[in-house]
Formats: structure tokens, C-alpha cells, sequence
């Protein structure tokens, strides 16, 4: 068995040298260092676990920067548009273009919710699967699935829209819920890859979007494979107040309902979740994957980390699809974070500290992917997942306190190299197994022909705009009955 060792680096509380066996840390210290172990100089260097980003979507990748003003509500009008006629090279490119640019911002594990139009394949969960694996990163594969399209699930929209326009988006139909259980039930049952490395989970998209039934099928096929289940729960005041229109009560208290609640729950978002929903989270021992950036790119308000965690909720971070986000910055959604925390009131006791930041992009996220015992720390029986930092690089210029540093200075421009389960896969900023010239090329192919192919999806787009960006705020603007942790003051 091959042994590495790290020497010379230094980990946010200290020099330390770090000893692997194949692809797992067995001591972080000073020790006795074994004869004939490979030797990585990490002199120069800041060492710390790699960053873990639970919530993103692999397929938004394509779709980086194609818009400005949307909210949630519009994105989802666009999903058509932005996503739409993707073959399965596209599924693969598009996943493969997000885990370069994860790893070149020092992110080693991902929790993907990826998506295919009308219901996912077992041949495009594993493209995913195998772009992930080619680049060398460990990724949390699941697909995000649904019944009922956006103007189904939300109360009203569709008998708002025009005669036209409703026959149009009734082409946007989902599969039935029983053959997108069935896809994901031979996906999960011949799944291929080392999970490990690759995992399949499960992800009724958004609750509003799936009729109980298909819930509560998600959460047999989850308890059936011993996978984990994530959804957007939550995420804007509209899907809150439908919630309330659909189902009498919250998102959280329905989804409880039909046992999906437990720990390997995660609750991407969670901005409009209330004490009650916290508290009922909490102790099902739940996850929540708090995306700030994202929360802001989309309006759709700022949570409440801090009542997160006083609950003993665990919270990992997320970027969000790079169609809410623009990019897959975990260091920038680590920033994002702080400072969120410190707009949404004075008393600043209150504030997230950046210890607390770091701890959820790295052992929280792990917990919510289901590797709580796997990632997350540079510690012996973790597996060696490791970024060294060029302590050279201005950012570092001086060092005062490192935690405070990587969370409110480093923005990916010092990431010098990344190993993953004791592999190099970034060395020295260049990508070991990713040609990025190459998928720069084969993405500019695919962007001009989706574009070309979705002309009339965009159109269309253009004409629900006016009517779903109406009728969605007018539906945040009405009143919920929130108690302390309003996501707005
Ligand atoms: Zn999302």
C-alpha cells in the first residue's frame, strides 16, 4: 500500500506533517516518518480539508450567466429555455465543466441535484457519474425530479395565464410520477460507481412540484437504498405561501408528514423555515444547505443560520446551480455566509463567526452528503481530500489569523494544488485529468447549438415573463404568519 507524505505544510492552527495510507490520513503531527513513503513538500504551503459544497446543480453549468434580473419564480419559467434539448454528451460536458472549476476553487465533494427533462435516465445519472469520476472529484449524485411543471404547483398561476399560454406550457408536462420512480429505482439498483467516491441520492425537486404520493415514494426509494434525500424546502416566500394555500401547513410540517424527515434529510435553502420548522429539523436530526449567494442573486431573502444552529440543526453551504450563482465559488459562498449573517440585525453577538463558516463548508457539508465519517477534517481515519494553499499569494500577505483569512480573503486565486483520496488532481493549477482548452471548445459547440435549438423556448420565456414576474411577488407580498425568524425584518 502506498504511503505520502505531506511535509513542511501548515494547517490553519499550526505546522503539522501529515502521513496517508493509500487514499485515508493515518497521522497529522509530528511523527516517525516511515522509510520509502513518497514525499510531498508542502513548505509555503496552508493545508485544510477540501471545501464540500452541499447544494448544486451539475447541469447549470451550460447555463452560467444567461441571466440577470430573475427570481426563483423566473428561473424556473426559464429552466425550458436554459436547459432544454441537452444530449447526453452535454449532461456529461456540462458536469464535467462545474467539478474543474470546484476543484480549481478548492472544493473536493459536491452534492449535485442534476437534472433531465421529462425524467431521468440511468444512462445520464451515469454521464454525471463518470464526469465527476473522470476529474477526480467525489460528488453526491442526484437526480431532481418532479410530476407537476412550476404553473402546476403554483396555486393560480396557470388559471392566470392566458388560453394561448396555458396550452403552450402544458408541453412542458413532466413524466408520470411512476415511471421517474421506476428510472431512479434501476438507477439506484445497478448503480455502478464506488460510493465512496460517487453516490446516487434522492431529490423531489421542490415539494410543491411532486403530488404526495411521488413523495412519499422518494422516501421509500431512499430508505430502500440507505441513500440520502434533498429538496429545495423553503427557498422563497412564494413557495411558502403556497405551502400554506396546498397543504394548510409548512413545507417542513408536510414533508415530516410523509416521513422524508430524518438524518439523511437536507433541506437545500430553508430561508422561510420558522421556529416550529426549525425545531421539528433539528430533531430528526436533518441537514440544511444554506446557499446564500444564491438567497441574494434570487431575492428570495436571507436565513437565519444562527437560529439553524441554535436549534442543533446541522448546516452545510452550498453555492447553488451557476444559473442562481454564476459560479461554484466555495470560498466565495464561505464570505457570503459571514457577512450575511452580519446585515440581517446589529446585535452582533448574534453574527456568524468565521469558525463557524468554515466548520459548515467542511464537516457539516460532509454530514449532509452522507460522508460525516469520511470528510470534512484533516484527520487520521478521514480521507486525505486536502488543499494546499500558496501562502505567496497576496492573499496571504501577512498572515494574521488563518480561519478569518480563508473565509473573509481567499477567493480560490491562492488554490495552488488539490488532492483528493491522496491523489493529486490539481497540481500546481493545472488540472490532472481535465483538458480545459479542450472542454472550452466542445462547450462553445454546445452553446451555440442549444441555442439555436431552444430559440422558441426562450421565446416563450419572453412572453410568461410579464405574467409570472406579476403574479409570483403579488404572491410574496401576502402576509405569512412567520413567528421569530422572519427571513425579512
Ligand atoms: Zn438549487
Amino acid at each position: 500500500m502506498t504511503h505520502t507524505v505531506i511535509r513542511g505544510g501548515r494547517l490553519v492552527d499550526g505546522p503539522a506533517d501529515i502521513l496517508i495510507r493509500a487514499d485515508t490520513i493515518v497521522e497529522v503531527g509530528t511523527f516517525q516518518i516511515p522509510p520509502g513513503v513518497k514525499e510531498v513538500d508542502a513548505s509555503g504551503k496552508l493545508l485544510h480539508p477540501g471545501l464540500i459544497n452541499a447544494h448544486m446543480h451539475g447541469h447549470g453549468n451550460l447555463a452560467k450567466g444567461m441571466g440577470d434580473r430573475w427570481t426563483l419564480e423566473l428561473l424556473l419559467t426559464a429552466a425550458p429555455w436554459t436547459n432544454g434539448y441537452r444530449s447526453l454528451e452535454d449532461k456529461y460536458l456540462s458536469t464535467l465543466i462545474g467539478a474543474a472549476e470546484m476543484l480549481m476553487k478548492g472544493c473536493t465533494a459536491c452534492y449535485d441535484l442534476m437534472a433531465e427533462f421529462p425524467t431521468p435516465s440511468v444512462e445520464g445519472l451515469e454521464a454525471v457519474g463518470r464526469a465527476y469520476r473522470d476529474a477526480g472529484m467525489r460528488a453526491v449524485v442526484a437526480p431532481m425530479v418532479a410530476d407537476l411543471s412550476f404553473f402546476e404547483a403554483i396555486p393560480g398561476l396557470m388559471e392566470a395565464l392566458p388560453p394561448a399560454l396555458q396550452k403552450e406550457v402544458e408541453r412542458l408536462r413532466l413524466a408520470p410520477y411512476r415511471t421517474t420512480l421506476e428510472n431512479m429505482r434501476k438507477a439506484l439498483h445497478g448503480w455502478k460507481f464506488d460510493r465512496d467516491e460517487i453516490k446516487p441520492a434522492v431529490a423531489p425537486t421542490i415539494p410543491l412540484h411532486c403530488n404526495d404520493e411521488f413523495l412519499a415514494g422518494c422516501g421509500a426509494l431512499a430508505r430502500d437504498y440507505g441513500v440520502g434525500l434533498q429538496t429545495h424546502l423553503s427557498e422563497s416566500k412564494v413557495q411558502a405561501v403556497s405551502a400554506l394555500k396546498k397543504y394548510g401547513r409548512s413545507l417542513a410540517a408536510h414533508m415530516d408528514a410523509l416521513g422524508l424527515v430524518g438524518p439523511n434529510f437536507t433541506a437545500a435553502h430553508g430561508v422561510w423555515l420558522d421556529e416550529e420548522d426549525m425545531k421539528r429539523l433539528s430533531a430528526r436530526g436533518a441537514s440544511v444547505a444554506h446557499n446564500p449567494g444564491s438567497n441574494m442573486r434570487l431575492g428570495s431573502g436571507i436565513a437565519d443560520m444562527r437560529a439553524m444552529l441554535e436549534c442543533g440543526i446541522n448546516v452545510g453551504i452550498g453555492t447553488d446551480g451557476a444559473s442562481s450563482s454564476d459560479n461554484l465559488n466555495m470560498y466565495e459562498a464561505m464570505r457570503i455566509a459571514s457577512l450575511a449573517s452580519k446585515v440581517r440585525g446589529p446585535d452582533w453577538q448574534r453574527w456568524i463567526t468565521t469558525q463557524e463558516v468554515l466548520q459548515a463548508a467542511t464537516a457539516g457539508s460532509a454530514k449532509a452528503l452522507g460522508f460525516g465519517d469520511k470528510l470534512g477534517r484533516l484527520a487520521p481515519g478521514y480521507k486525505a481530500d486536502i488543499v494546499f494553499l500558496d501562502l505567496g499569494n497576496v492573499n496571504w500577505i501577512p498572515v494574521n489569523n488563518s480561519v478569518n483569512a480563508l473565509v473573509h480573503t481567499e477567493d480560490g486565486s491562492a488554490v495552488h494544488s488539490v488532492m483528493v483520496g491522496g491523489r493529486m488532481v490539481l497540481e500546481n493549477r493545472r488540472l490532472a485529468n481535465v483538458d480545459l482548452g479542450k472542454i472550452a471548445r466542445e462547450a462553445e459547440n454546445a452553446r451555440e447549438r442549444l441555442e439555436r435549438l431552444n430559440r422558441d423556448n426562450k421565446a416563450l420565456y419572453e412572453r410568461l415573463e410579464p405574467i409570472v414576474g406579476t403574479f409570483c411577488p403579488a404572491l410574496a407580498r401576502q402576509p405569512l404568519a412567520i413567528n421569530r425568524y422572519a427571513a425579512w425584518r
